[in-house]
């Protein structure tokens, strides 16, 4: 029975893109450890249980951007590795080095505070080193290398570090922008060695660089939006990598109504019933991340037709037009899911917002009730 407003994660799916990603990263001697993703919630599909389904199919690392993230995975019980990479000047390293969470670093300033925070627990901080390459974000520019990579070895010897890895991130913006980052991390990496550090980790791809820029793989690929099946590229779907879209956003209809030719719908009425028609209230909103931006331009599903979201999208719902079909107010919608069964993607949503599928599901709110399929063992489901 569809709930009122769910979105249903399916983690068997999850499990077979996993173990079908780390089949096609992989080479003959086994190819790069994947790190699964699990920031922001899991991309909107529940960490915990991502993280465990992830764990379960063979991912060896968990990332989060935040270390609040990780703590939470961490609460869970949830042991495996994990590595949190964005950090903000109150971040609490201390927290992290306690809970064994690998920190992602992307200066001086921040080795600095690790290392002072794992003396204070009379411990070794396990760090993993962030370069810019490219994109301007986060990481240490090339021309910090020597002074980070220099003080990062001093207290390696020391005891007070211990630098686990070296990463970077890709823009994705063209082969060639890739070639020319590859090419610098390269240069970044062989300066760490000059060093005298001896990372064992060493990884720059995501999900588009790891299905296509093998030379970006190394030895970990961090692997997001794939592992929820979703593609990252604009000219192959979700079928044309293998990968099976793991969530379905539905809800069941709150109202039904007949209307005269000429009725406005929504606010401002930004469209009016051509002729009589039957309208169904979907009881979603951007509330619940359903982008205002798609009002007019997305559809649903119900039963085996397609229905046009017509007038704006508001807070809590957004009309249908059924035409001159019929509908009972409990009947279930389908916003989006596996268009395998026939339903709109994430990224049909995405196109219609003018957006990316990762926005679309990673927004489904806090009022959408999740529930789950599947997955590594019925704990899982019995926890959520
Ligand atoms: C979000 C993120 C990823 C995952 O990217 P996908 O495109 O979803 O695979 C990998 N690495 C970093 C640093 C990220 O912030």
């Amino acid at each position: 029975m569809t709930q009122f407003r769910e979105a249903v994660v399916d983690l068997d799916a999850i499990a077979a893109n996993i173990r079908h990603l780390a089949q096609v990263v992989g080479g003959p001697d086994g190819g790069p450890l994947v790190l699964a993703v699990v920031k922001a919630n899991a991309y909107g599909h529940g960490a915990v249980p991502v993280a465990r389904t992830a764990l379960a199919a063979g991912a060896r690392w968990l990332g989060v951007a935040d270390i609040q993230e990780g703590l939470e995975l961490r609460r869970a019980a949830i042991v495996a590795p994990i590595l949190a990479w964005l950090h903000g000047p109150d971040a609490d390293f201390a927290a992290a080095i306690a809970a064994e969470i690998d920190l992602g670093l992307s200066s001086l300033a921040q080795l600095d505070r690790a290392a002072d925070a794992a003396a204070l627990l009379g411990r070794s901080a396990a760090v993993q080193l962030k370069l810019e390459t490219g994109l301007s974000r986060n990481g240490a520019a090339p021309d910090e290398w020597a002074e980070l990579f220099a003080r990062a070895a001093v207290l390696e010897r020391e005891g007070r570090v211990h630098v686990r890895g070296i990463m970077s991130h890709l823009s994705n913006t063209s082969p060639a922008d890739d070639a020319e980052s590859i090419a610098c991390f390269d240069r970044g990496i062989a300066s760490a060695r000059a060093a005298g550090l001896a990372p064992e980790l060493i990884h720059l791809a995501a999900t588009a660089g790891a299905l296509r820029v093998p030379e970006s793989r190394y030895s970990m690929v961090r692997l997001g939006i794939a592992i929820y099946g979703l593609s990252p590229f604009d000219d192959a779907d979700s079928k044309d990598l293998g990968l099976i879209p793991a969530m379905s956003v539905r809800g069941q209809i709150a109202a039904v109504r007949r209307v005269a030719a000429g009725a406005g719908v929504s606010y401002d009425y930004t469209w009016r019933a051509q002729v009589d028609s039957t309208l169904a209230l979907v009881p979603l909103g951007y509330a619940d991340g359903i982008p205002r931006q798609s009002s007019g331009r997305a559809e649903v599903q119900m039963g085996t037709s397609r229905y046009p979201v017509v007038g704006r999208i508001a807070m809590d719902q957004f009309v249908v037009n059924l035409g001159q079909d019929t509908a009972e107010v409990g009947d279930e919608v389908v916003l989006f899911g596996d268009p395998a069964s026939g339903v709109p993607s994430a990224t049909d949503w995405a196109d219609a917002a003018l957006s990316v599928n990762y926005e679309i599901v990673t927004r489904i709110g806090h009022r959408v009730t999740r529930s789950y399929r599947g997955g590594p063992s019925t704990e899982v489901d019995a926890q959520q």
